[in-house]
C-alpha cells in the first residue's frame, strides 16, 4: 500500500498536468533560448508564457520575475546580492531578519555577517509572530535590507508582512519575504503586500524541484550571484531550464485555478485534526490561529517525536518533525524554542502538512493510528 503522505510542507507531489507539460516542453522546446533561430525562439516563447503565469500568481509584472534553481537560490541571490551591491559601493550594510527564518535566509545572513555586515534577528511571540515593535526599533539609517518570511515552514504561522513592509517603505529600506511555503496556497499580491522582493519554489506548489523564482521590483539594486551569459536580464546567468520553467508555469496556472477550493478543504481538515488531536491525552498545539491552512504542528507530552515518526512510518504515514538531525543527534527545533517551548516539548512536536491530494479518510486513519500509538508508547 502507498504511504499516506502528510508532509506537503517538505515537498509536494508533482501534479500530473505539470508532468505532461514538462514532458512536452522537453520534447519540443529543446533549442537554446539564446539562439536566434526558430527553435531557440520557440523555447523563449515557452519561457515568456510561463513567466506570465508566474507573475499572475503573485500579482507582479512579468519583467520583475527571475527564474532561479529554487527557494534557496532566490534567498541567497537576494540577500547576498544586496550585501555585494552595498560592498561594491563601499556602503555599510545592516540586515534585519527574524529568529524563525529558514536556513536559506538564516545562513545567507550569517554569510553576510561573516563578510562584515551587521545582522539583527527579531524575536517572535509564543505563536511565532515577529514582534512588530522590536522590528520597527531595529531599523536604522544604514539598514540595507529587511527579510522576514511570509509563512513559517514548521508551524505555518503567517507573519504581518504588509505592516512590516510598510515600516520599511517609509524609511526607503528594501523588504524581502521568503514566501516558499505560502505561494500557490493562499492569495498573494506583491503589490498589496508592498514588498520589494519575494522568493518561492516550484516543488512546494505541485511543480518540479530545482526551479524557483525571485520576484524583484525594478529599482532595487542587487548584484547578481552568478556571472556568465547574462540570461534573465543579467540577474541569473546560465542556460534556462526550459522544461522546469514550463512546469512551474503550469503549476502556477493550476494553483490560481484551484486555490479557493483547496483553501476551504484544507481549513476543514485542519479543524478536524485540531479537535481530534485535542481528544488525545497530553497533547499540545504549536502556533497561533493565523496560519497556513494545510499546516498542523502539535506534540504529545512524554512521547519523543523521533520515535513516534518512526512508528507512524511503519504504519504507513509520512510525517515530519521540526527537529533537525545533526550528525546523529536530534536537536530541538530552534523555531519552537524561540516560541517559548521547552527543549523537551520541542523534541515531542511533529508537523502534519496536508495538500491537494489529501483525503478526509486518510486523516481519520491517521488520527486512529495516532491514538493507538500514543496509548502503546505510553505503556
Ligand atoms: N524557504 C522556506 C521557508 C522553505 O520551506 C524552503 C524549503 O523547505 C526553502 C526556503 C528552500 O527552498 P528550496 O527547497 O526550493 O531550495
Amino acid at each position: 500500500m502507498k504511504p499516506v503522505y502528510l508532509d506537503y510542507a517538505a515537498t509536494t507531489p508533482m501534479d500530473e498536468r505539470v508532468q505532461d507539460a514538462m514532458q512536452e516542453a522537453a520534447r519540443l522546446f529543446f533549442g537554446n533560448p539564446s539562439s536566434v533561430h526558430s527553435l531557440g525562439q520557440e523555447a523563449t516563447a515557452a519561457i515568456r508564457k510561463a513567466r506570465l503565469e508566474v507573475a499572475a500568481l503573485i500579482d507582479a509584472e512579468p519583467e520583475d520575475i527571475f527564474f532561479t534553481s529554487g527557494g534557496t537560490e532566490s534567498d541567497n541571490a537576494l540577500i547576498k546580492g544586496i550585501f555585494f551591491d552595498r560592498k561594491r559601493r563601499e556602503l555599510p550594510c545592516h540586515i534585519v531578519t527574524s529568529v524563525i527564518e529558514h536556513s536559506a535566509v538564516r545562513e545567507s545572513c550569517g554569510f553576510c555577517k561573516w563578510m562584515g555586515a551587521d545582522v539583527t534577528a527579531i524575536p517572535v511571540d509564543s505563536d511565532g509572530v515577529v514582534e512588530e515593535l522590536a522590528f520597527a526599533a531595529a531599523l536604522r539609517a544604514d539598514t540595507a535590507l529587511a527579510t522576514i518570511m511570509l509563512a513559517n515552514n514548521e508551524v505555518g504561522t503567517l507573519e504581518p508582512i504588509e505592516e512590516l513592509a510598510a515600516l520599511c517603505r517609509a524609511r526607503n529600506i528594501p523588504f524581502h519575504t521568503d514566501a516558499v511555503q505560502a505561494v500557490g496556497h493562499i492569495p498573494i499580491s506583491v503589490k498589496k503586500l508592498g514588498v520589494d522582493a519575494l522568493s518561492f519554489s516550484g516543488h512546494k506548489l505541485y511543480g518540479p524541484k530545482g526551479i524557483g523564482v525571485l520576484y524583484l521590483r525594478r529599482g532595487v539594486s542587487v548584484y547578481p550571484l552568478l556571472e556568465g551569459g547574462g540570461q534573465e536580464r543579467g540577474m541569473r546567468s546560465g542556460t534556462e531550464n526550459v522544461p522546469a520553467i514550463v512546469g512551474l508555469g503550469e503549476a502556477a496556472r493550476l494553483a490560481r485555478e484551484n486555490m479557493q477550493q483547496e483553501m476551504v478543504q484544507l481549513e476543514s481538515f485542519q479543524k478536524y485534526l485540531q479537535s481530534a488531536i485535542n481528544e488525545i491525552e497530553g497533547t499540545f498545539q504549536n502556533g497561533g490561529a493565523l496560519k497556513l491552512p494545510g499546516n498542523f504542528n502539535f506534540g504529545i507530552h512524554g512521547i519523543a517525536s523521533e520515535d513516534l515518526l518512526m512508528r507512524l512510518d511503519i504504519e504507513g504515514f509520512a510525517v515530519s518533525a521540526g527537529s533537525a538531525c545533526n550528525a546523529g543527534a536530534v536537536e530541538p527545533s530552534s523555531v519552537l524554542l524561540s516560541m517559548g517551548r521547552s527543549p523537551a516539548e520541542a523534541l515531542e512536536s511533529i508537523r502534519v502538512s496536508m495538500g491537494r491530494f489529501t483525503r478526509r479518510k486518510e486523516l481519520e486513519d491517521f488520527v486512529g493510528t495516532l491514538q493507538r500509538l500514543a496509548r502503546e508508547m505510553r505503556q
